[in-house]
């Protein structure tokens, strides 16, 4: 059975630090929208051209974009046995389409992250990422380059605080409904994000057992 995993949670709650973790454990492909997006900006393609003001505003891009380039990713050979799916969906409507692309293959796993508000705007103050392979590093490690390539460890552009209280806001209004959402499915768990990174990690791992004997006991939706 396929491990289909999606991560909620507002910026700063550390989605992708777990779901990079939990994809290279697995051996199963981390999706990263935010991902996605960076790069399709640094390439210069034309929904780089149209993300970048977007992005740093810290609003959304448009759902009939994200939709497009997730439902291309989910078809691709490598997402059949399971996927850990990182920044998306970010609106209801991201997550009823979502819902239709899903249609026929094993349930997604939810879990959501929980993090108080100023320990989110905390952290994203303070965090800075590799110039090179976008690897997160905390301002507090004190290093300067990129513990696993060397890099230059920088801030993100929209980790700027006006901005970062911007996209806490768009969290907010709308991509927090997705927690009502997805919240009356038996696949879905809540953990406390505020631990430290690896016992947040062995928390995910126990809520992904547990979500995924109930998926199991579910079976596939045909
Ligand atoms: P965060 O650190 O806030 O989780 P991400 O790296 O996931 O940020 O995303 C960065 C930016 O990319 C978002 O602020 C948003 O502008 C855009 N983005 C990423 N995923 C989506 C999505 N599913 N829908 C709309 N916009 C998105
Ligand atoms: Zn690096």
């Amino acid at each position: 059975m396929a491990l289909n995993l999606l991560m909620l949670g507002p910026p700063g709650a550390g989605k992708g630090t777990q779901a990079e973790r939990f994809a290279r454990a697995r051996d199963i492909p981390r999706i990263s929208t935010g991902d996605i997006l960076r790069d399709a900006v640094q390439a210069g393609t034309e929904i780089g051209r149209r993300a970048t003001a977007i992005m740093d505003r810290g609003e959304l891009v448009g759902d009939d974009v994200m939709i497009g380039i997730v439902r291309d990713r989910l078809e691709r050979e490598d997402a059949k046995g399971g996927f850990v799916l990182d920044g998306f969906p970010r609106t209801v409507a991201q997550a009823t389409a979502l819902d239709t692309i899903m249609n026929g293959r094993d349930p997604l796993i939810v879990i959501d992250i929980v993090v108080p508000e100023d320990e989110l705007v905390r952290r994203l103050g303070t965090r800075l990422i590799c110039d090179d392979c976008g690897m997160n590093a905390p301002i507090a490690g004190g290093a300067a380059t990129c513990a696993k390539c060397g890099g230059k460890l920088v801030q993100r552009a929209d980790d700027n605080q006006a901005i970062v209280i911007e996209r806490l806001k768009v969290y907010h209004r709308q991509s927090e409904p997705l927690v009502e959402y997805y919240r009356v499915r038996p696949t879905f768990y809540s953990i406390d994000g505020a631990q430290p990174p690896d016992r947040v990690a062995a928390d995910l791992a126990a809520a992904i057992e547990a979500a995924g004997r109930t998926a199991m006991r579910l079976g596939a939706p045909r």
